[in-house]
């Protein structure tokens, strides 16, 4: 009673988060900085006091879109109490000044790597209602102050950034200006980091960083972490994304045959099968070092499968480079594949180059997509009267005894039980399938105990 006294006194925040993973993250740590000025996180977007749209600068025309969210913002709120609202993410970072000379409504524009600043943002707004940009590069700050703050996730998976940035540079990619250069987060705070969320019910850490396998802190790399985290007798699955094919080294290879926590699923971005291609966008590896790392990783994984990014029309890609994207498809057969064509970025050095015509590039991208879709298919209809492991991470709302959670590849499965199933890992036996889901029943007496 006294307790919910308390929190009708407390202000509202609610978050739209656009976007990776890596924003999901950053959301949650929002919440959790918010938590220590009295704002408690709520669901609905009609209620807040503080309203934060989270901006990913990939979408396309990511710009546009975030005046579309904040017109959509101005309209809910057009009879009610004005929210402090605040545009965080790759789009604050770099279209700050337009957003906030263009827009009246928004109080403040924050970076990804300056929201441990936000608790005073909010409060300098609510005491002197003036207009706020920060957008530094101060990720070593925010680190150092986000040890402080308790990360409170407690979802039975959860998400734990350990390097932001990039240095790579590819030509059409924003991240290297809008994250700022790769940085590793200090290897002792991630593993305190992972204790909190394994205090919290975590059972399954995904490492984050948009180069994740780039992880460098004094003598550790990503592996150690991964090691590390297979020691914690509470953990049950470790994954990492997103990785780039140049940084897979001989460490992290190894990791895939020792560590049975560690599932058996790498997204590997090779963004076309082209070697022109590649030379062209500055990827920094080419073809056969693709294939070699999936041959070696085949080798000490056999159970390893694959799933990747493709940009389909890349300026100047002929027939002739896109056949190889196709062929390579055919040949890796990825279980999942995010394929997309080339739009450009503003202020990226690809954002000025002659575009393939965009009706052979929608072309391109159908036969494509049906070539990735067949795939998808035949791996779908193998698994049917398969046993697949099953971490079941929430009850389906408003469905009574039904359990979500997802099998080692990630597959969303659905199964029905009237024993409470969250946090548990179980074998289950697939039934069916649809374009998104598996269907499957829990093997009964089941004695698995995860590894
Ligand atoms: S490696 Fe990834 S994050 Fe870095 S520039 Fe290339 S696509 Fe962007």
């Amino acid at each position: 009673m006294v307790q919910k006294i308390k929190n009708r006194l407390k202000k509202k925040i609610f978050i739209k988060t656009f976007g990776c993973q890596m924003n999901e993250y950053d959301s949650n740590r929002i919440l959790d900085i918010t938590k220590k000025i009295n704002y408690l996180p709520t669901l609905k977007k009609t209620e807040a006091d503080c309203y934060i749209i989270n901006t990913c600068h990939i979408r396309e025309k990511a710009t546009e879109k975030v005046f579309h969210d904040i017109g959509r913002v101005k309209k809910d709120y057009k009879d009610k109490k004005k929210p402090i609202l605040i545009i965080t993410g790759c789009v604050a970072q770099a279209e700050g000044d337009l957003i906030l000379k263009k827009e009246r409504y928004v109080d403040a524009v924050i970076g990804p790597q300056s929201y441990q600043n936000i608790n005073k943002v909010i409060k300098d707004i609510e005491n002197k209602n003036v207009q706020r940009e920060i957008t530094n590069f101060e990720v070593i700050k925010k680190f150092d102050e986000l040890k402080f703050i308790k990360n409170n996730n407690s979802k039975v998976s959860s998400f734990l950034t350990i390097q932001e940035g990039c240095d790579k540079f590819c030509k059409f990619c924003v991240v290297p200006y809008t994250r700022g250069p790769e940085h590793s987060r200090d290897f002792k705070e991630i593993l305190s980091e992972a204790n909190e969320l394994i205090s919290n019910g975590s059972s399954e850490i995904t490492l984050l960083g948009q180069n994740v396998n780039a992880f460098k802190n004094n003598n550790k790399r990503l592996s150690d972490i991964i090691y590390a985290l297979e020691e914690k007798k509470e953990i049950k699955r470790i994954r990492y994304t997103t990785s780039h094919p140049k940084d897979m080294t001989k460490d992290l290879i190894e990791a895939h045959k020792d560590c049975k926590k560690l599932m058996p699923l790498l997204h590997l971005p090779i963004q076309s099968g082209s070697d022109k291609v590649l030379k062209d966008m500055n990827r920094k590896h080419d073809i056969k070092k693709y294939l070699d790392i999936i041959d070696i990783l085949r080798e000490k994984n056999p159970k390893i499968k694959f799933a990747s990014d493709f940009i389909i029309a890349y300026p100047g890609e002929t027939n002739d480079d896109f056949n190889k994207t196709c062929n390579l498809m055919k040949k890796i057969k990825f279980i999942n594949s995010y394929s997309y064509i080339f739009s450009p970025r503003p202020g990226t050095p690809a954002n000025n180059i002659k575009e393939v015509d965009f009706e052979i590039a929608k072309k391109r991208l159908t036969k494509f997509q049906k070539i990735a879709d067949e795939i998808k298919l035949e791996y779908k209809k193998k698994l049917v009267n398969q046993t697949v492991i099953t971490l079941f991470e929430n009850k389906v709302i408003n469905e009574s005894n039904k359990y979500f959670g997802r099998d080692e590849y990630q597959n969303p499965v659905i199964v029905y039980s009237k024993k409470n199933l969250v946090g548990l890992e179980k074998k289950v036996i697939i039934r069916k399938f649809s374009q998104h889901t598996i269907y499957g029943d829990i093997i009964e007496n089941d004695n698995y105990i995860a590894a």
